[in-house]
């Protein structure tokens, strides 16, 4: 085995690999970019060596930096992870020229699949099911139509270079061809610098299910199949393991199959071969075909992990390191059901719109294995995938781990960037998908239903309140308990105003008035029976859905009503009314002044008993945020 292995990847999948080295005694280099400099697979390595600053091309790309930093720091072996480098074989060749093991697949494998009309021609040849169409070299526009014609619409026109779902398009109709075709080669061109496409069968109904391979060069098992059928143009959102409706006629027909293919290429590690499958009536011997190869390890390896109880990280190192297969085909066995959700940093109803923050807040429930490169504090930037972390669970059947896969979505915490957690969740509770009848098309029929928005209820807006109102000491710290019983907080949700009014019996006990209702809540354990936490002026109610709250009146805590000698405007506002004047006793909580603000009034109130010193405003005045607008005579000593 290797005493030290330099991983050329950044987030979770530099920090899954670092794991299972570490476990194996294994000691690890992290290679990282600026905007990396603090991440946590750069804090969990032994080792860690910068790159170059944050674009991919300046850091993660450059294969010859790379290379350097493992001669630099003697580790013996790479791992590409997932994305960047790992299906690019002149890396390989580079990290081979350097006399070290590139974990992974021989260049010539990696080639053999790297574009999928060869790829197709290839397994066609070994005797593997593949996708009706045209895969051949001719590009002429006239000559593709015909062939698409003769395959019969519809179709899809695939760049040949693709991946990631780019250079991929539907076409339904022949008089719709001529422009798809220009678009997709376009769009191939730009990402892939290969404007070339093949034409293929769309098979209606479409479910994907990808057989995972492992190899040692000469021989190769597989360790069954996922289905990754939710999928939300063309990228995985969900998947699991084994397939729902499997059978094992279909299961041995498939894994042979993709075992072939494997071996026809003389595999080594880990790899995915993607079967394309016709789910329209339950799934045939005859109705799968080969789409590509995936030459990596993938980003839903655990949940293969998780039914075969294999860690496929210790394989690749244990193969890598010139060890043979570490077991044979009759030795695996498929134990339960799993799932694995990608949380990603998304603004799902702005159409999945990668977003960018730092974490304020980040928790995910014991239950479920958690895969991430982030946490509290960490910067989501724009540079890489937006992914923050993947949440797979296991159970003993399907329905049993489907909700696992919910609760878990539940009690997942995310405060700081928007995410796709409420589209999971909505997803995980899915009627087709709980009934086990996934296709390709699943997630697109029910987008508008998925990506509803969701809207506080009375009770959110109530536990918001009693957050924003501040228990950073206790409940209710900003109360006295003998004074003024109730209190105003404004709050808003997605631009619109919410007041909630607090009245508060004891420090554990508080009636919340929303929307003509009132909400009674009580202080149990560590919540108001709801959790939720407070950053800044920012307030997240987490539960089943994840709501953020901006507080209108940041200033309520110290400035208005905690003490203090003066009476400041929260925010920018008209000044409806000023109900004191100078020289005039007050009492803590009398009403002071209204501010009117995002269309809304609000009522600023004494700080403190004591005699009003200055009116510094009068009605009808413009303030700015801050402004001071009542001051009290200093107490005495
Ligand atoms: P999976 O099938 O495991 O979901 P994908 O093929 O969607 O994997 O991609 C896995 C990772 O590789 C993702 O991070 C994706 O952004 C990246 N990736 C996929 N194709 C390319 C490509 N052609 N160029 C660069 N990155 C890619
Ligand atoms: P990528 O390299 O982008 O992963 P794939 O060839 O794996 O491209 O296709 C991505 C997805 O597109 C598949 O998972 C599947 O949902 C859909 N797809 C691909 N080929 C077909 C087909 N012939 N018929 C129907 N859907 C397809
Ligand atoms: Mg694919």
């Amino acid at each position: 085995m290797f005493d030290k292995i330099l991983i050329a990847n950044r987030g979770e999948i530099a920090c899954r690999v670092m794991q299972t080295a570490r476990a194996m005694g294994v000691r690890t280099v992290a290679v990282y970019s600026d905007a990396d400099a603090g991440a946590l697979h750069v804090r969990q390595a032994d080792e860690a060596v910068r790159l170059g600053p944050a674009p991919v091309a300046e850091s993660y790309l450059r294969a010859d930096l790379i290379v350097q930093a493992a001669l630099d720091t003697g580790a013996q072996a790479i791992h590409p992870g997932y994305g960047f480098l790992s299906e690019n074989p002149e890396f390989v060749e580079a990290v081979e020229a350097a006399g070290l093991v590139f974990i992974g697949p021989s260049a010539k494998a990696i080639r053999a699949m790297g574009l999928k009309d060869a790829a197709k021609a290839l397994m066609h040849e070994a005797g593997v099911p593949v996708v009706p169409g045209y895969h051949g070299d001719n590009q002429d526009p006239d000559f593709l139509a015909k062939q698409a014609d003769q395959i019969g619409y519809p179709v899809l026109i695939k760049a040949v270079a693709g991946g990631g779902g780019k250079g991929m398009r539907l076409v339904e109709a022949p008089s719709n061809f001529p422009e798809n075709l220009a678009s997709a080669q376009a769009e191939a061109r730009t990402a892939f610098g290969n404007a070339d496409v093949l034409i293929e069968k769309y098979i209606t109904s479409p479910r994907h299910i990808e057989v995972q391979v492992f190899g040692d060069g000469t021989e190769a098992v597989h360790l069954f199949e996922r289905d990754c059928s939710l999928q939300r143009r063309h990228q995985k959102v969900i998947e699991e393991a084994p397939a729902p409706g499997m059978t094992d006629a279909v299961r041995q027909a498939m894994g042979q199959a993709a075992v072939t293919a494997a071996k026809a290429i003389g595999y080594a590690g880990a790899g995915t071969i993607e079967f394309i499958v016709d789910g329209s009536d339950g799934l045939r011997t005859d109705g799968f075909w080969f789409m590509e190869m995936n030459t990596r390890l993938q980003v839903e390896h655990p949940v293969t992990e998780a039914i075969t109880g294999v860690d496929l990280v210790a394989w690749q190192l244990r193969v890598a390191a010139g060890e043979p297969l570490p077991a044979r085909q009759a030795d695996m066995s498929i134990r339960g059901h799993a799932f694995e959700a990608r949380l990603y940093a998304e603004d799902v109803p702005a159409g999945f719109l990668p977003a960018t923050g730092v974490i304020d807040h980040l928790a995910f429930p014991e239950t479920a294995r958690i895969d991430s490169g982030v946490e509290s504090g960490s910067e989501i930037s724009p540079w890489y995938d937006p992914m923050i972390a993947k949440v797979t669970v296991h159970g003993p059947d399907r329905s049993t781990a489907l909700r696992a896969l919910s609760s878990a979505l539940d009690a997942t915490q995310v405060a700081g960037t928007v995410t796709n957690l409420g589209f999971l969740r909505k997803l995980s509770r899915d009627a087709g998908f709980v009934a086990g009848d996934v296709d390709t098309g699943l997630i697109a029929r029910e987008e508008v239903t998925l990506c509803a928005a969701d809207a506080p209820t009375p009770r959110d807006i109530a536990v918001a309140a009693v957050v924003a109102a501040d228990i950073a000491d206790g409940p209710l710290t900003g109360f006295s308990l003998w004074a003024p019983l109730t209190r105003d907080i404004a709050l808003g949700f997605e631009s619109a105003p919410h007041v909630a009014r607090l009245t508060v019996h004891d420090a554990g006990r508080v009636d919340v008035a929303v929307d003509d209702q009132v909400i009674s809540l009580t202080h149990r354990g560590a919540d108001w029976g709801m959790p939720a936490a407070r950053h800044g002026a920012r307030v997240t109610v987490f539960g089943a859905r994840t709501l953020t709250f901006d507080m209108i009146d940041p200033l309520d805590r110290g400035g208005a009503m905690a003490g203090g000698d003066t009476v400041l405007a929260p925010m920018p506002g008209l000044v409806r009314d000023v109900a004191v004047q100078a020289g005039q006793a007050v009492n803590e909580g009398d009403r002071i002044a209204v501010l009117e603000a995002m269309k809304m009034e609000h009522v600023l109130r004494a700080p403190r008993d004591g005699i009003v010193a200055s009116v510094a405003v009068a009605a009808g005045d413009q303030v700015t945020a801050g402004a001071l607008m009542v001051a009290l005579e200093e107490e005495d000593p």
